[in-house]
């Protein structure tokens, strides 16, 4: 790569190095307080074959050692509450971790005393038009946190859907004091589940919740379907986990091994990771089964995707370079010391760039790599960050940030939009 000779040099060995002392793009470029607490040093960033261990970003270290909160908060279905929103530029499904930084001098004090009492707020986001809420969120449990001089640090991790029923007090900044209805999460089950004798269940099954089972026990099935009056693929179109192994084929680029079997984790795990454009992630947000996610899901799917430059649509990546350097998977929610949030996607390569200033190890969200700054040739526009390592594998890959790459369908247009939310139960 012509652009590399720099790395796999330390600059914290260059003598005539010296750090910046702007916040920009990202990340900070001065030494702070937190340096001692935020090094890598100690922690194994690597296995024994050199493979970079994916367990590190998930753990967010960069933002220090942090108080650890006890508790699983889980409201009843339909339960209302009166809680501390939090509006972010960022997305957070159940089950994945939100880190945030607080400097705002106001906003942390409201914060502090909030959290005292209280371990779980709301995340809400901007509606598809972004020109205010959208009426669904997802609450969140705060399971670290720490105050620093300055700022507050809060990791905290997505549990339940819920939807705002009304906004009661603005706190100003991003803080928000809102009423919310808890969504439930139903079962879902095969539509055939009650309608065979349970003496005949237990010797021919036709209903499993694998789908190659159900494909072994076929035949019992389609005796059993001949009563009904449609055609037997529509009923098996109801099959959650149909979807599920048609989800897991497509996504099976992407380490495997970490995507989650369970449909409702599965439709929560592809909504946050798969390049999916704002008002698609706001689509699956809404919908009530994981069902319903898992067929809307794959229609997303099999779009053709390309990543450009969000200033001046010049190509930066596609799907087929995405991988994942976390056990999130290969978007993650990220944090700057000045509390901006990132969506960041990891890829093996990227072009239309340019990179600006030296690498740095500081704030590292990926330890054991120093990131530099990557801005788009065309426009300037900062895209995200190079890192490298001399040690771990992969050496080189790309963090792109959303907002500094949007994700462009092939062959969009209005129609084809809306296809994807009508044509859901056509034959794949
Ligand atoms: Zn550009």
């Amino acid at each position: 790569m012509s652009d590399q000779e720099n790395w796999g040099e330390d600059d914290d060995n260059d003598p005539d190095y010296v750090p910046p002392v702007e916040i920009e793009n990202g990340h900070v470029t001065s030494t702070t307080e937190d340096d001692s607490e935020s090094s890598d040093d100690e922690v194994p960033t690597t296995s024994t074959n050199g493979e970079f261990n994916t367990d590190l970003p998930t753990a967010h270290k960069y933002l220090g050692k942090l108080k650890h909160v006890s508790g699983y908060t889980l409201y009843d279905d339909e339960e209302v509450l009166e809680v501390m929103a939090i509006y972010t530029t960022t997305m957070v499904f159940p089950g994945f971790t939100l880190p945030l930084v607080i400097n705002n001098y106001a906003e942390m004090s409201v914060m502090q005393s909030y959290i005292e009492k209280n371990s779980v707020f709301v995340l809400i986001i901007a509606n598809a038009k972004l020109n205010g809420v959208f009426e669904y969120g997802v609450t969140m449990e705060i399971f670290e946190n720490q105050v620093r001089i300055n700022s507050l640090h809060i990791k905290a991790k997505g549990r339940q859907r819920c939807r705002l029923l009304g906004e009661l007090k603005n706190w100003g900044g991003q803080l928000k004091q809102v009423i919310v209805k808890i969504l439930a999460e139903p079962e879902i089950t095969s539509p055939l589940c009650d309608t065979q004798l349970y003496t005949l269940k237990r010797l021919k099954p036709y209903t499993s919740e694998k789908y190659c089972d159900i494909i072994k026990n076929y035949k019992y099935r389609r005796y059993h379907l001949c009563q009904y009056p449609l055609e037997s693929w529509v009923y098996d179109k109801y099959e959650v986990s149909y979807y599920v192994k048609l989800l897991l084929e497509g996504l099976s680029n992407y380490l495997g091994e970490y995507i989650p079997k369970d449909p409702v984790m599965l439709s929560y795990w592809f909504a946050q990771n798969y390049l999916l454009l704002h008002e698609e992630r706001l689509h699956l947000l809404q919908l009530n089964t994981a069902l319903e996610r898992l067929k809307v899901g794959y229609t997303f799917l099999k779009r053709v995707r390309i990543i450009r430059c969000s200033g001046c649509d010049v190509e930066i990546s596609d799907p087929s370079k995405v991988f994942a350097m976390s056990k999130d998977g290969i978007q993650s929610n990220y944090v700057n010391p000045g509390g901006h949030n990132y969506e960041t996607i990891t890829v093996t390569s990227a072009q239309n760039f340019q990179l600006e200033g030296k690498p740095s190890k500081q704030f590292s969200w990926f330890p054991g790599y120093a990131w530099t700054i990557m801005h788009c040739k065309n426009c300037g526009k900062h895209l995200g960050w190079r890192f490298t390592s001399s040690i771990s594998k992969p050496y080189c890959f790309y963090g792109l940030a959303k907002g500094g790459v949007k994700v462009h369908i092939e062959g969009d247009c209005h129609d084809n939009k809306l296809r994807v939310f009508t044509a859901i139960f056509e034959e794949p």
